[in-house]
């Protein structure tokens, strides 16, 4: 086996904790769902699903079914919701896995019931409600006809209705979220009148569930909160703004390379692709063998840090396709195969995602997403 160039440890009971925490403040009767879709944001899918349901969350939200299906083969029979969009054709083996599906169009409820009436299986439903995120969702004349046709097979469970907020993260007024909120539970009404219970409405992802207990229905959806991150600064600040006491959330993550080269470089010395840097001084440079091929973003050239025996250690140059430069003239003793980490803590120094996100001009889900996708994920603090 070959030695991975580049790594991620992945701490469970960090995951634990923050799933701990957030179960803490939703009432008993409230459903926690552990969004786990994009490779549990780059933490690896099955081992935070299993440490996340561990901790007390009792269903796992994904986006496809390739999803469940690694899901199911690793042996979790917990509920599923399938978060995004299953394709027509797909929605039978979706069933056969004992997905909830989300139903966010008439095509995709008639494939389901078509695929329930074949196989003989109950479809249980989650509609997805048009509030105003104009993403996936339905309202209007098309939700009744989908209320109409649930209503004609009794293969058709209603289980429940959602919608997703557009600006509940990104600012500290939060009118809009409001307005969808409102617009939601119109729709929840309308649905009900009609005769059917919904016993699982949702509502609230991480920043809704750490902010608006009235947005939690019966089911929150936690993502990024159980990474240890938080949504945003605006969120952060929201929460202080309220009072509501602060969340000691634990990142989980950390993102480590080796040193691959130290190189001492004259004075006047250019540095990388371009010549976009060049040194002031004697420079010692250690060459790290991660670049924008790991998603090691190439907006933090001549901007970003990484850490090297605990010390920030400056990008110098662009960073390349497999190679990244950094300056660790003001580090000593820096040797071959030194360990470097490019997102967590080393000794008393931290570079969190929110700080690479600002310099790579994108968010903190974007970071801890892309970190990496083909490197080892290495489980530590399993039970
Ligand atoms: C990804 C996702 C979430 C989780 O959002 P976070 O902000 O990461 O908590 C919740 N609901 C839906 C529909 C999603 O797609």
């Amino acid at each position: 086996m070959t030695s991975p160039l580049s790594w991620l440890e992945i701490d469970l009971e960090a995951i634990r904790s923050n799933i701990r925490l957030f179960r803490s403040r939703i009432p008993h009767e409230t459903s926690l769902m552990a969004v786990v879709k994009g490779e549990a944001y780059g933490h690896g899918m099955e081992p935070v699903a299993k440490a996340a349901l561990e901790a007390g969350a009792d269903w796992l939200g994904v986006f496809s079914l390739d999803e469940l299906c690694r899901l199911r083969e690793a042996g979790l029979k917990h509920p599923v919701l399938l978060l995004g969009y299953v394709p027509v054709n797909d929605v039978a083996e979706a069933l056969r896995l004992d997905a909830r599906i989300t139903v966010s169009s008439l095509q995709t409820l008639e494939a389901a019931s078509k695929a329930a009436n074949e196989c003989g299986l109950e479809a249980r439903l989650h509609l997805k409600l048009e509030t105003g995120t104009h993403r996936l969702g339905m309202e209007g004349e098309e939700l009744q006809k989908v209320l109409v046709k649930i209503q004609a097979d009794d293969r058709l469970i209603l289980e429940g209705a959602h919608t997703h907020f557009a600006n509940i993260e990104d600012t500290t007024e939060h009118d809009y979220a409001g307005g969808q909120l409102e617009r939601f539970e119109q729709l929840l009404s309308m649905i009900r009148s009609k005769g059917f219970q919904v016993p699982k409405p949702h509502t609230a992802c991480t920043a809704a569930a750490i902010l608006f207990p009235k947005t939690y229905f019966k089911l929150v959806r936690v993502g990024i909160g159980q990474y240890g991150l938080w949504p945003s600064k605006e969120t952060y600040l929201s929460a202080i703004k309220k009072g509501s006491e602060s969340m000691d959330l634990k990142p989980a993550l950390t993102w480590k390379t080796m040193v691959a080269q130290v190189k001492d470089i004259p004075k006047g010395a250019y540095v990388g692709y371009g010549c976009t840097y060049r040194t002031t001084r004697p420079t010692r440079l250690a060459i790290l063998p991660i670049g924008y091929y790991n998603g090691y973003d190439r907006l933090l050239s001549n901007t970003g840090h990484v850490l090297v025996h605990g010390m920030r250690a400056p990008i110098r140059g662009r960073v390349c396709m497999n190679l990244t430069m950094v300056d660790v003239t003001d580090i000593d003793g820096v040797e071959l195969e030194d360990e470097v980490v490019l997102l967590g803590t080393q000794g008393e120094e931290t570079i969190d995602a929110q700080q690479l996100a600002a310099w790579a001009h994108t968010i903190n889900y974007e970071v801890v997403t892309r970190a990496d996708p083909r490197a080892p994920r290495i489980i530590i603090n399993d039970e």
